[in-house]
């Protein structure tokens, strides 16, 4: 039988973990591994991983990918989890920015593709403004050109991981005359120019993810806009597509967060509470049933179907679905639940530890959980997303549409 990828993958891999990297993988031993971990020289790992495209497989090989099919990249992905390989923190660059440059990029900006592969930078998304959320395309942060530089003048916020960030994306309006759509133009900042300053905010798990970021003459080469002046908004676009299409879950039908609740719940002798049963069971088939829509959508993908509208409902019913399920790990704790002092703590940001539903406590993951249904568009949006394009209703009215960005009432 052909060897895969999924099989090459793991021969790369046995070269280059340490020794008892695999077996400590194998039986979960997450102390072997972080000891294992801390003898390795972590950026060289990733940045061999990088160069050799498995933190990019579906990515063209000239992009420094492998080319690997939707299928192709699951495999190596299952491979990559079950093996707990140490990974790059920098989701933004890997999913967001990237397919933009690929799209849009000059060629001085697709070299910057080889250090988002390799993990050499992370990047942060520079969209939302107080004013301009889910009214993305009313943002006011104003780029004006001046010789071969534009100079920006603003405020983001929510803006993940700005204070760790080497560069971001960012949406700035450059033709206030132009309707509001039109007149926004993309750029690639690096964080370190003068007249940036980043001020995390500190939400209400005690973390501090977010952050407002504040431009003062912020001078950016005209080198580094992303695609064409006043284009910014069809940029953006490669770019939320990516954002949504990447949190609609991992195709995957089986063990879920659920089960994890269900073992807890066995464990605390609540199992057999009729009550608690039905709840529980209730999560556990919604939760198989959005794994099975994300699978698929998936394949529709994989066949050249265009987006059909289990796409568009995969964010909504998923991130609703987090909430419930935090919701009732939270009560099946009881009063024990109301023990929460500290933000657990953050794994250092590139390697194998990842903050995800199943390795975070349940009162850290129940105090995140609203974010879910904001982040990358809230229901609200995409419940009017489903009604317009999947089940033709009338569009909201827009009184202002076509309107100068200057002439619309902002608040
Ligand atoms: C965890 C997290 C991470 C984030 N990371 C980033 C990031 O890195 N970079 C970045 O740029 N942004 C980021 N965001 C911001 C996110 O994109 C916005 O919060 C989101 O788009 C909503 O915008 P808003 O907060 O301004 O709310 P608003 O747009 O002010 O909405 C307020 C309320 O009004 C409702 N509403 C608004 N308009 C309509 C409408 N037309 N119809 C019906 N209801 C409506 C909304 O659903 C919501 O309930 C992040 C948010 C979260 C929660």
């Amino acid at each position: 039988m052909a060897e895969t990828a999924a099989d090459q993958l793991e021969a790369w891999l046995a070269h280059r973990l340490p020794a008892g990297w695999a077996d400590a993988a194998s039986s979960q031993d997450d102390e072997r591994l972080d000891e294992l971990q801390a003898e390795m020289d972590l950026d060289a790992f990733l940045d061999a991983l990088g160069a050799a495209g498995w933190q990019t497989p579906m990515w063209d090989p000239e992009h420094g990918g492998l080319g690997l099919s939707p299928t192709e990249a699951r495999e190596v992905e299952a491979t990559m989890i079950r093996q707990q390989v140490p990974r790059g923190f920098d989701f933004v660059g890997r999913a967001l920015v990237a397919a933009c440059i690929k799209s849009f990029g000059s060629s001085e900006q697709l070299t910057m593709l080889d250090d988002i592969a390799r993990s050499r930078v992370r990047w942060c998304q520079l969209f939302s403004e107080p004013g301009s959320g889910s009214d993305l395309a009313g943002l006011s942060t104003r780029a004006v050109k001046d010789g071969d530089v534009w100079v920006v003048n603003g405020q983001k916020v929510w803006s993940s991981w700005a204070q760790r960030s080497d560069w971001g994306i960012l949406l700035a309006r450059t033709d206030p005359d132009q309707a509001k759509h039109k007149g926004i133009t993309c750029f690639l900042l690096d964080m370190t120019t003068p007249g940036i300053d980043v001020r995390p905010l500190r939400q209400m798990t005690g973390d501090d993810e977010f952050n407002e970021v504040f431009f003062n003459d912020v001078a950016i080469p005209d080198s580094m806009r992303l695609g064409p002046v006043d284009e910014g908004w069809m940029v953006s676009t490669t770019a939320l597509m990516n954002e949504r299409g990447s949190l609609s879950g991992r195709p995957k039908v089986g063990r879920g967060i659920v089960d994890q609740v269900i073992d807890e719940a066995k464990e605390r002798g609540t199992w057999n509470d009729p009550v608690v049963r039905d709840r529980l069971m209730t999560l556990w088939c919604a939760e198989r049933a959005n794994q099975m829509t994300a699978l698929r959508s998936a394949a529709g993908a994989q066949a050249g179907r265009p987006p059909g509208p289990e796409a568009s409902t995969g964010k909504l019913a998923g991130s609703e679905l987090n909430q419930r399920i935090a919701a009732a790990r939270i009560d099946l704790m009881g009063p024990a639940a109301t023990a929460y002092d500290e933000v657990p703590e953050r794994p250092e940001p590139n390697g194998r530890g990842e903050l995800t539903m199943a390795n975070l406590d349940a009162q850290f993951l129940f105090l995140y959980s609203p974010a879910s249904t904001i982040l990358g568009g809230t229901s609200n949006i995409q419940r009017n997303i489903i009604g317009e394009r999947v089940l033709g209703l009338p569009r909201e009215p827009d009184t202002f549409k076509g309107a100068p960005w200057s002439e619309v009432p902002r608040n």
